[in-house]
């Protein structure tokens, strides 16, 4: 018995009661179950409960429960970090991703973009607390990859993406967000046609809505702890 279709329901809950506190329509904030470390066993679960759109954040983990799966209707989101050499399974197996933090690799994920898919729907990651350690872009580089990736043929530009700061900083988490929130409206009066804004996880998803998260990515309070550590 694992709950995780009792979890969702709490999660979802969660949701509700954030999109009422800040007086926003429920359908304007999207779960994705993120499933990584976890096996298909649990995905189907999640899917039996209702749940769609997935994310994983390692490749080579990922195409297997994508194939088991793949006579199901559901939404892929690739969530981890970007490396080059495999933009060509992440172009040709996913409906998203949402590490894109430079052109080359954006690049890269259109010209290996399968002709038969509908255009990669993309989010560029902002390193929106600064830390040199961190992928994504600064919030500087932003708008020029995105004025990038709109001219791609075969990426669909959405919008962007962060990760919170660590727990060891003592910065208000809403306060990140309200800084993604901030520039992705610097960006969307640019005239780039952005609609999405990632953010917000387990621990932290009631602030991200607060400050305007549309899609919000739950691993741990759907599927439970992780205790594998995978890596690739
Ligand atoms: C693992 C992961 C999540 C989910 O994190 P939880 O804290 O388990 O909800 C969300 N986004 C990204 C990019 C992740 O790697």
């Amino acid at each position: 018995m694992t709950g995780i279709a009792e979890n969702l329901r709490r999660v979802q809950a969660r949701i509700a009661e954030a999109c009422t506190a800040a007086q926003r329509s429920l359908d304007s904030v999207q779960l994705i179950a993120v499933s990584k470390s976890f096996m298909v066993e649990d995905v189907r679960e999640a899917i039996a409960a209702g749940q769609r759109s997935f994310g994983e954040s390692y490749v080579q983990e990922a195409l297997p429960k994508i194939e088991q799966l793949a006579d199901l209707d559901l939404d892929w989101h690739f969530v981890g970090p970007v490396q080059s050499n495999k933009t060509r399974d992440i172009a040709a197996h996913f409906d998203w991703v949402h590490g894109v933090d430079r052109a080359r690799i954006a690049q890269r994920l259109s010209e290996q973009r399968p002709a038969n898919l509908r255009p990669l729907q993309v989010c560029v990651q902002i390193n929106i607390s600064g830390e040199a350690s961190k992928s994504g872009c600064t919030p500087e580089e932003a708008i020029e990859l995105c004025r990038a990736i709109a001219t791609l043929p075969r990426l669909r530009l959405r919008g962007l993406m962060s990760l919170p700061a660590p727990s060891n900083t003592d910065e208000n988490p809403r306060a990140a967000f309200a800084r993604l929130r901030e520039l992705f409206e610097h960006i969307h009066a640019q005239g780039l046609a952005l609609d999405t804004l990632s953010a917000g996880m387990s621990d932290d998803m009631e602030a991200a809505i607060a400050e305007g998260a549309t899609l919000i990515r739950i691993g741990s309070a759907i599927f439970g702890e992780r205790n594998r550590q995978t890596s690739e």
